[in-house]
């Protein structure tokens, strides 16, 4: 295993080398060719990095990556090389559960690559069976080491469930279903000011704040393993909610 790891290792930069090469033949004429090839290629990460990163780096690492997506500074990768690499195994550091919409690329949200993160999606980022299955794969088997919940600003989930729409009237009863897991999330929370519409923002932020924090809950309550991971301080379950509008993912 080891030595498998080493040779992985090796081939990462053999294939770095090799794209760098590659780009710099590619771009024999332009006239930022050293600017271009002097660009650090991201590799994929390896078992060893997995296994010496503490949840709190991996958070920072997190940070970072969000700062470089706000920032329009994404970090270069050579997906064909990563792809390669990625088939021999995958160890990624976190796992985020995220709402469906189209407008949260995750991977760039934290300016991730191939092999670097397992991403759970269903409206309204709640909790459910196979959700928390996949979760309890990912780091009790997988060896990720943080678990993000991730809502997101304009959440139209939320909105639905706010407005109290009537979905199972329209034939969608699995809608409605999903729309009923987010309202407990308005409990206890009333509007400082304005009406309880998905109308009033600052109320809406609010209920998307809580329903990320309500799932990270359920989490903790469903997974019994997940559970005392954290509490031996080897897993950290957070919640956390992607400002459309900045990029900037907040950690609650
Ligand atoms: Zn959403």
């Amino acid at each position: 295993m080891k030595n498998s790891v080493k040779y992985l290792g090796i081939l990462a930069v053999a294939l770095s080398v090799t794209a760098c090469v590659t780009d710099k033949k590619t771009d024999a004429s332009a006239s930022n060719i050293e600017v271009v090839s002097q660009t650090p290629i991201r590799s994929i990460l390896t078992a060893e990095e997995q296994l010496k990163m503490s949840p709190d780096e991996i958070i920072g690492r997190l940070k970072k990556g969000n700062e470089n997506f706000v920032s329009n500074n994404l970090t270069q990768r050579d997906h064909s090389s990563q792809r390669r690499l990625a088939m021999i195994g995958q160890y990624p550091q976190a796992i985020v559960l995220s709402c469906v919409d189209s407008r949260v690329p995750v991977e760039d949200v934290f300016d991730l690559g191939i092999g670097d993160v397992f991403v759970a999606r269903v409206a309204g980022n709640i909790e459910n069976k196979d959700i928390v299955g996949s979760m309890e794969f990912a780091t009790a088997v997988a060896g990720s080491k943080v678990v993000i919940v991730m809502g997101h600003t304009s959440c139209g989930a939320v909105k639905h469930a706010i407005d109290n729409t009537d979905a199972a009237a329209m034939d969608m009863i699995a809608l409605q279903n999903l729309l009923d897991e987010i309202k407990p999330s308005m409990a206890n929370i009333v509007p400082e000011t304005g009406e309880i519409s998905s109308g009033n923002v600052r109320y809406m932020n609010e209920v998307i704040h809580n329903n990320a924090l309500k799932t990270v809950l359920d989490i903790r309550t469903a997974s019994p393993k997940m559970a005392s991971l954290e509490k031996e301080g080897k897993i950290k379950i957070v919640a956390a909610v992607y400002n459309m509008a900045t990029g900037k993912v907040d950690f609650i």
